[in-house]
């Protein structure tokens, strides 16, 4: 048996027996590790397992060759998250965000990006203006780095580009609406293929949110406010089609949809 010791974002953690939790953690460099806690229920008011998930955690493990169920020996915090503390709105989103790397990430794959957008949802500062855009540049790394990149570039029937830029490098979309082709990360204009179902809807607006989310690296948005009905218009489409390529249905959904759908 081999003793590893590294930082690990705790992803779930369920009851087991009377008196035990099965943790799921995400290593950046072995994907989801899981465990059992011994004696870490909550029994009555007193629990020995205080971590919530999304917590960033130092954890000392045994693990055997090949297995990705490790025996925990140790485990102190590096950065815990007050999710008491968090709007409702946010409470909802990490409790999504949690349970879609917990069903995407794999054992014994390097999660480096899943690892670096758990470090995002700790580190950035959640300011109300700024949730909405939080929230879509998550979902929006969840799609670029986990296989299902988005093309939108160019319309992936025609190849006419969406967008063109002026001298100062500012983007302008053409006034085209698109959708996603259903099997890739391709855009379609409306004239190669008109978008039967206004929930596939991607307008100039939405686009122009994409390229800001892919070229600005700052939590705040690098080109003036975007409005946020239009933040939500672009999580709702980009989130459909995560959970179409990774064919996932999160328990987490409903409530989540419903707490954007229920702001303005
Ligand atoms: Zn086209």
């Amino acid at each position: 048996m081999k003793t590893a010791k590294e930082p690990l974002f705790l992803l779930s953690s369920i009851p087991y027996r009377d008196s035990d939790l099965v943790v799921n953690l995400l290593s950046s460099q072995h994907g989801k590790l899981s465990s059992v806690i011994y004696s870490g229920r909550k029994i009555g008011k007193t629990s020995s397992f205080l971590f919530q998930t999304g917590d960033l955690l130092e954890v000392e493990y045994q693990v055997k060759e090949s297995n990705d169920f490790v025996k925990v020996i140790n485990i102190s915090s590096i950065s815990t998250l007050s999710t008491d503390k968090f709007s409702y709105n946010r409470f909802l989103f990490h409790s999504y965000l949690l349970e879609v790397i917990s069903k995407i990430s794999q054992p014994g794959n390097p999660s480096d990006d899943l690892f670096d957008i758990l470090l995002t949802n700790n580190q950035c500062k959640w300011k109300k203006k700024e949730s909405f855009y939080l929230i879509g540049r998550m979902i929006w790394m969840l799609a670029q780095h986990g296989g299902f990149g988005i093309d939108y570039h160019t319309c992936g029937k025609c190849q006419r580009p969406t967008m063109r830029f002026n001298k100062d490098l500012e983007p302008s979309f053409r006034k085209e609406n698109y959708q996603f082709s259903s099997n890739s990360g391709a855009l379609l204009c409306s004239n190669c293929s008109p978008v039967a179902n206004p929930e596939d809807l991607i307008t100039p607006s939405m686009l122009k949110v994409m390229w800001t989310m892919d070229t600005d690296s700052s939590d705040q948005p690098g080109t003036g406010t975007i409005p946020d009905s239009i933040m939500i218009e672009v999580i709702l489409c980009l989130n459909h089609y995560l959970l179409q390529r990774y064919e996932i249905k999160p328990k987490s959904l409903s409530l989540f949809l419903d707490s954007l759908k229920a702001s303005p």
